[in-house]
């Protein structure tokens, strides 16, 4: 059994809908069908999920929400016209639409959180109704019927246990597919809360491995994932297979298929995971699994990525090796910043800490640097801002002894300086720390030693 995730650019229009009816149908074994919110019709375009927000933002300053609600009808209105469907079905989303605003909420971002879920809910109820206008039998199944419990913040939430015991005891109906909205589930005490943005994903790797599927297919616009962003080098070669633990090095680093984390259910459950194009669904798409299942990697390495988000704070101090307590006290102020740190590489005097820049702000890193240097007295401090990291990923890596000599000619002939660089300890990956304007260029040429 199959559980199939569309995205929100596949089922944005009619014609997209017609596209993933050809998909459904074509395989016996795609049974359930997780659907996101209508996405984007054409570049410039809105997503159905944020004009929710709008609408839901509408309704919290208590405005006029007519036009608003008008919108996204139009959006569900569009598809179900394609397919002539009877007026009595826009009718029901359309109630429920407007539901949402005579609903009292406990707080705003539980009202934010049943707003948004409902571009996922909307979209399942018509896709029902679509499939079994065409022929093929479709029941809807919503997150409150199969116990998707969830826990933590309304807009951000996290998946609970007993979840895996309801869907163990979930019964599929034998013959007909089963539609069921992503992005969302249920507080123990019944409210809405969605997962984070791009959440779908989410749904279908809880869904995976709460129903034990043999295969996770989630649908998108791309025909694979690649070795390298098309952005910075021109045609790379897609990646056939990777490993579980290849995508989550990839993705930390800049890998933008997957929300980061979002198939973690499908790792755990040991489901594989394919990628594949809604466009064009005969390309094979590229295929994740446990690492067992890759004996023999294809290439030395599997992909580069690259991410610039970083900064870094360099310290020098004299007989740094000697002095005990350093890093302790080091730690301890970020901990009193509330500060998580990425990575640490250190020298026998010197010591390197690289940062997420999108979680820091400017005060918070002067305040940082100010007490580092009162409180360690350092010979020389310097916050790095314009700091990016390139992520060179295999399986392959621990099979070859020439990976990390051919990436450090191959940028050391390009003049390219090298920060920092570490093998991680799984011997999958090698990072390497370069200035953000050389980054695109070793990326390149990385990719030029192990791919042409
Ligand atoms: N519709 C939601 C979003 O736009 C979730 C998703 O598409 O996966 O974030």
């Amino acid at each position: 059994m199959k559980v199939v995730k569309f995205g929100g650019s596949s089922l944005a229009t009619g014609a997209q809908f017609e596209k993933v009816i050809k998909i459904v149908n074509d395989d016996f074994e795609r049974k359930v069908i997780v659907t996101s919110a209508p996405g984007k019709r054409f570049s410039g375009d809105t997503k159905v999920t944020d004009l929710l927000i709008k609408y839901a933002n509408t309704v919290i300053e208590n405005e006029d929400y007519t036009n608003i609600v008008k919108e996204i009808i139009s959006r569900y209105h569009e598809i179900s016209d394609h397919f002539d469907l009877d007026n009595s079905v826009i009718k029901i989303l359309h109630e429920k639409l407007i539901n949402l605003a005579k609903t009292n909420f406990s707080d705003e971002e539980h009202l934010m959180a049943a707003f948004k879920a409902h571009g996922e809910f909307l979209n399942a109820i018509l896709l029902t109704h679509v499939l079994n206008s065409q022929g093929i039998k479709a029941v809807l199944i919503d997150p409150k019927q199969a116990g998707l419990i969830v826990h933590g913040e309304p807009n951000d939430a996290d998946i609970s246990k007993e979840t895996y015991l309801n869907l163990d005891n979930l019964k599929l109906p034998k013959d007909s597919k089963v539609v069921f909205p992503g992005f969302f589930g249920y507080s123990k005490h019944g409210s809405i809360y969605t997962f984070s943005r791009g959440g779908s994903d989410i749904t279908g790797a809880i869904l995976s491995r709460g129903l034990h599927a043999d295969l996770y297919e989630n649908f998108t616009d791309v025909d694979a994932i690649y070795v390298a962003n098309n952005h910075i080098v021109k045609h790379p070669q897609a990646i056939k297979k990777m490993s579980y633990r290849e995508m989550r090095e990839l993705s930390y680093a800049g890998f933008s298929v997957f929300q980061d984390e979002a198939i973690i259910p499908a790792v755990k459950g040991q489901v594989p995971v394919n990628v594949k194009n809604t466009n064009n669904p005969s390309a094979e798409g590229t295929l994740i699994v446990p690492e067992q299942f890759l004996f023999n990697p294809a290439n030395q390495i599997t992909g580069i990525a690259c991410s610039k988000r970083f900064s870094a704070l360099y310290l020098h101090r004299y007989l740094l090796n000697k002095e005990v307590g350093f890093t302790l006290k080091l730690l301890k102020i970020f901990y009193k910043y509330n500060i998580s740190y990425e990575h640490m590489p250190s020298g026998i005097d010197d010591l390197t800490v690289i940062f997420d820049r999108t979680k820091l702000d400017k005060v918070t890193i002067d305040h940082l640097c100010h007490d580092v240097k009162e409180v360690l007295q350092p010979d020389y401090l310097e916050w790095i801002d314009d700091y990016a990291i390139i992520m060179v990923v295999g399986e392959g890596i621990a099979h070859n002894v020439d990976t990390i000599g051919k990436i450090i000619d191959s940028l050391t002939e390009n003049n390219i300086a090298i920060h920092m660089i570490n093998q991680g300890a799984s011997r999958i990956s090698i990072m390497i720390g370069t200035q953000e304007s050389d980054a695109d260029e070793a990326v390149k040429q990385i990719y030029k030693t192990f791919f042409n």
